[in-house]
């Protein structure tokens, strides 16, 4: 019996037997879905459908995988500082991604209610990589090879900036560790919830992943539609979802930008876009009217 395929549906696949005679394993599963709780709906005041979020990602608790975002955060910022690679306070890039994130992130607690509580932080590093990456628990990074290479004006600033916190407010990467260490990570978790373990040093070695982790498809069409919506909720225009893409797909000879190979494009991803600015249009012109 796999415990991630019965966590899928755990309304409907209890043992006939369990009330009358539960089983050590089953007493223990029911328990740790009691921890994890239902899964959270979407936004009822979002224009974009993109559905609710996997319960799956609960065997990862959210505080934990913050806690270790920040570590490696603070790990990256460190690196690049000692390269002398960090932009400085004051420095007219950082400062155009700083007013850029003010505006997206009034945008951001409808899709995630922990953000409220987040501390949200922009840095710049200096590297050719076509990049940029939100990690858990709102910790942002542009690397200058994105802005300066693919020539992105605000609008397509704010797109990336939305899509990169969308991963985060949908807690992708939370979701993707908890599917690939089920195995490992995910249930040592699980059993510490249950008080059956220690938890030990699960949150390093999952800060240690952030970087490579891999989004699917589904996460990148999520946070396409997302992070479009808190884009033009910030007043950026929703076309320049568009060209970013454009601009992207340009760029991907020469074995690719990096942002490419852990965001997987599907076929569709500009129709998908295109489709969806009607809309979010109305909500790009309150934001200039307010
Ligand atoms: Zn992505």
């Amino acid at each position: 019996m796999c415990l991630l395929c019965d966590l899928k549906s755990p309304a409907a696949d209890a043992p006939s037997q369990a009330s009358a005679h539960p089983s050590p394993r089953w007493q223990a599963r029911r328990a740790f879905l009691l921890a994890a709780g239902a899964s959270a709906a979407g936004s009822a005041l979002a224009q974009v459908d993109v559905g609710s979020s996997s319960s799956l990602r609960k065997l990862v608790p959210a505080e934990t995988l913050e806690t270790s975002a920040r570590q490696q955060y603070s790990q990256v910022l460190a690196e690049a500082r000692s390269k002398g690679a960090l932009a400085p306070e004051g420095h007219p890039q950082l400062q155009r991604l700083h007013t850029i994130a003010q505006k997206l992130i009034p945008h951001t607690a409808q899709w995630n209610s922990r953000s409220r509580d987040w501390k949200w932080q922009v840095n710049l590093i200096g590297s050719k990589q076509i990049n940029a990456w939100c990690m858990p628990g709102g910790k942002i990074a542009f690397y200058t090879g994105i802005l300066d290479q693919l020539k992105l004006n605000d609008d397509e600033v704010a797109m990336i900036m939305g899509h990169e916190m969308a991963h985060a407010l949908r807690e992708h990467a939370r979701e993707r560790l908890a599917k690939s260490q089920a195995t490992s990570i995910g249930l040592s978790i699980a059993s510490q919830l249950l008080g059956l373990g220690q938890l030990g040093d699960v949150a390093a070695n999952l800060g240690t992943q952030l970087l490579t982790l891999k989004y699917s498809r589904d996460d990148e069409t999520e946070s396409d539609l997302v992070g479009l919506e808190i884009a033009a909720r910030g007043g950026y225009r929703p076309e320049a979802s568009v060209s970013l893409w454009q601009k992207m797909q340009a760029a991907s000879g020469n074995g690719g930008p990096s942002f490419l190979s852990t965001h997987p494009s599907g076929a569709n991803r500009i129709q998908e876009l295109e489709a969806n600015l009607p809309k979010v249009q109305h909500l790009y012109e309150q934001a200039h009217k307010g």
